[in-house]
C-alpha cells in the first residue's frame, strides 16, 4: 500500500467527460485521460486490503462481483502511486490480454466490490487500468513477444471477438501455431462491429492486430465457416478447433419481424452497419458519416428502441449523433432505485439506475430521459408501403412470475424506426451444426463439466457462444480458461 492515508487524502475523480453537447457531432471517443500526477493520487486511495474483493469475482445473490480475470488490482494500483509504471504495467498484462478492451468497456465489476465504496467512492480501477494499457503501447513497454520455441501443434480458432482473440493470444504465446477464422472483413467481434465507435475507438483493435501478427497469429477475414470453409478441412488440417462464435441469434419481438416489417431493424444491424459506414469515411464526424451510404440513418425520425442494457443505450448515442427527432427506449422491468437497497448490500452487484452515456447525450437533447419503463410494445402500425408508423406500447406486470398486460394503459407513439435490441437467445445454429455440437436450454454449445472441451471431440467452445450473451471481461476470463484446457488436451499437462 503505497500511501496509507491516500483514501483519507483524495477524493475519487473520473476521466473526464466531453460534454454531451459537444460529443454527438461525432463518434470519437469522448472521456479525456487525468493527467499523470492525478492519476497517481487516484491509485494511492486503493487500501490494498487484506481479502481485496475486487479481485475476486464470487458469486454473490446469484451475480458476479469483482473482477472475472482476477486482475491484480491492489498491486498495480500501487505501482502506479510509486510512479512505477512499466512494472504495473506488467502486472495487468499477467492476467489481462486486453486491457486496452476492459479499459474502455467493461462495467467494472471490480469497482462494485471496492472496499472504498461500502460507504464512500471507490477506487477508479477501470480509469487506472485504461491509463496503464495505453502508457504502455505510448512508452514501448508493449512489443511483439518473440516465441522462441514452437510446439509444432496447430489450432483454428473460430470467430475474432474478445474470446477468440485470448485464445488465440494465449495459445500462440505458449508456442502453438495459431490460425483465426472471421467471417467479417475485420477482426474484433461485437468490439469491433457492435459496440459503436464513441465507446471503442476501431483503431485500437486495428492495433492489437498488428501486434499478434507480428507475434504469429495468422488472421482470415471474410471466411464464414460451415459456408465457406467446412469443418472437415479445419478437423483435419489442425490439432484443435475452438468455437468462439458469440451468441448472436437476437430475440426477436412477437409483434415484429425485420424481415417483413420495413423500418423495423435488429440493434446490432443498425450499429453495425454505422460503424461500417463510418470507417469508410474520412474521419469520425458525423459529417463524414452522413457522405456515406448503406447505413440506416435516424436523421429527422422518431426511433423507439426495445430493450436497455448495453446495446439499448448504444441505439440511443447513435441516433442522436444521427439527428433523431425523437427517441424512447422501452423496458419491461421497473426502474431501478437510485442507491443499493438494504436487500442487495455491498460487496454485491449494486441493482441500482445507470444513467449511461447515451441516456445523458438523450436528456441534453430533448430535455428528458428517453426510458419508459414496465412497458412493452403490444402492435405496430404500418402505412400502405408496409412500412412502420406508430407502435402501441402498453404498461405491464408481473404476477405469479407471469407478465400481465395492463388493461387501459395502451398509447399510441409515432415511429419511423423500431430498434430491437430485446437480447439474444444463443448461438447461430449453422456453426454449431456444421460441428455436430449439442446445445443446452440456453442456446449455447455444451462442454463437459465446468469446462470448454465437447466431449470426445478435439472441438473446444469459449465465449458468449459458451455462455451466452454476456460481457466482454467474460469473454476473455473464458478464452484463457479455454487455452488451458486447449494446451493440455495437446500436450499432455499446461504451463498457461
Ligand atoms: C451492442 C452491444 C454492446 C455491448 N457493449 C458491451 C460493453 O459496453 N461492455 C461489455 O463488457 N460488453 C458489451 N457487450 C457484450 C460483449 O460485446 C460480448 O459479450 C463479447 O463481445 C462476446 O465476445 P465473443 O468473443 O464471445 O463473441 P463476439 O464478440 O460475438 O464474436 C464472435 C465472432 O465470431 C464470428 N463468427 C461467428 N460465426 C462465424 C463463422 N461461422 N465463421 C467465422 N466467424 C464467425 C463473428 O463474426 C464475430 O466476429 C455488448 C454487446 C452488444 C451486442
Ligand atoms: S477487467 Fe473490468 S472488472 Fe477487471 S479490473 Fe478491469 S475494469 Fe475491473
Amino acid at each position: 500500500m503505497g500511501k496509507e492515508t491516500g483514501f483519507l487524502e483524495y477524493r475519487r475523480v473520473n476521466n473526464g467527460d466531453v460534454p454531451a453537447s459537444e460529443r454527438i457531432k461525432t463518434f470519437a471517443e469522448f472521456h479525456t485521460p487525468l493527467i499523470a500526477e492525478d492519476r497517481r493520487n487516484q491509485a494511492a486511495r486503493c487500501m490494498n486490503c487484506g481479502v481485496p474483493f475486487c479481485q475476486s469475482a464470487m458469486n454473490l445473490g446469484g451475480m458476479v462481483t469483482g473482477c472475472p480475470l482476477h486482475n491484480l488490482i491492489p498491486e498495480w494500483n500501487d505501482e502506479i502511486y510509486r510512479g512505477h509504471d512499466e512494472h504495473a504495467f506488467n502486472r495487468l498484462h499477467k492476467t489481462s490480454n486486453f486491457p486496452e478492451f476492459t479499459g474502455r468497456v467493461c462495467p467494472a465489476l471490480c469497482e462494485k466490490a471496492c472496499m472504498c465504496g461500502q460507504n464512500g467512492e471507490a477506487v477508479t480501477v477501470h480509469d487506472n487500468e485504461l491509463f496503464l494499457i495505453e502508457t504502455a503501447f505510448e512508452k514501448g513497454y508493449i512489443k511483439p513477444l518473440k516465441i522462441n520455441v514452437r510446439s509444432g501443434k496447430k489450432v483454428a480458432v473460430i470467430g475474432s471477438g474478445p474470446s477468440g482473440l485470448a485464445v488465440a493470444d494465449e495459445l500462440n504465446h505458449r508456442g502453438h501455431h495459431v490460425e483465426v477464422f472471421e467471417r467479417e472483413d475485420e477482426i474484433g467481434g461485437l468490439l469491433m462491429y457492435g459496440i459503436p465507435n464513441m465507446k471503442l475507438d476501431k483503431s485500437v483493435i486495428k492495433r492489437r492486430r498488428k501486434l499478434m501478427e507480428e507475434e504469429g497469429v495468422v488472421f482470415h477475414t471474410g471466411v464464414d465457416v460451415g459456408r465457406d470453409k467446412k469443418s472437415e478441412e479445419l478437423l483435419a488440417g489442425f490439432d484443435a478447433v475452438v468455437l468462439c462464435c458469440g451468441a448472436k441469434k437476437a430475440r426477436p419481438l412477437a409483434v415484429c419481424d425485420p424481415a417483413t416489417d420495413k423500418g423495423v431493424y435488429y440493434a446490432v444491424d443498425f450499429l453495425t452497419k454505422t460503424t461500417k459506414a463510418l470507417l469508410t469515411g474520412k474521419d469520425r464526424s458525423v459529417a463524414s458519416l452522413k457522405k456515406q451510404g448503406g447505413y440506416i440513418d435516424a436523421e429527422g425520425k422518431h426511433v423507439i428502441i426495445v430493450g436497455g442494457g448495453d446495446t439499448g443505450n448504444d441505439c440511443i448515442g447513435t441516433s442522436i449523433r444521427m439527428g433523431a427527432k425523437s427517441v424512447t427506449a422501452i423496458e419491461m422491468m421497473p426502474k431501478p432505485p437510485v442507491e443499493r437497497l438494504a436487500s442487495n448490500p455491498w460487496p454485491e452487484w449494486p441493482k441500482v439506475l445507470k444513467t449511461d452515456y447515451g441516456h445523458e447525450e438523450a436528456i441534453h437533447v430533448y430535455g428528458e430521459d428517453p426510458r419508459v419503463y414496465e412497458t412493452t410494445i403490444k402492435s405496430i402500425v404500418k402505412d400502405k408501403k408496409g412500412a412502420i408508423k406508430q407502435v402501441e406500447t402498453v404498461k405491464v406486470k408481473f404476477n405469479g412470475g407471469k407478465l400481465e398486460y395492463v388493461p387501459g394503459t395502451e398509447q399510441k407513439l409515432k415511429c419511423d424506426i423500431l430498434l430491437i435490441a430485446a437480447g439474444f437467445v444463443g448461438c447461430e445454429d449453422y456453426t454449431a451444426d456444421e460441428f455436430a455440437v449439442k446445445r443446452g436450454p440456453r442456446g449455447t454449445v455444451l462442454t463437459a463439466d465446468d469446462g470448454y472441451h465437447v466431449t470426445n471431440t478435439k472441438i473446444f467452445c469459449a465465449g458468449d457462444m459458451h455462455r451466452g450473451q454476456s460481457l466482454v471481461v467474460w469473454a476473455i476470463a473464458e478464452g484463457r480458461a479455454c487455452a488451458k484446457e486447449v494446451d493440455e488436451y495437446l500436450m499432455g499437462y499446461t504451463n498457461l
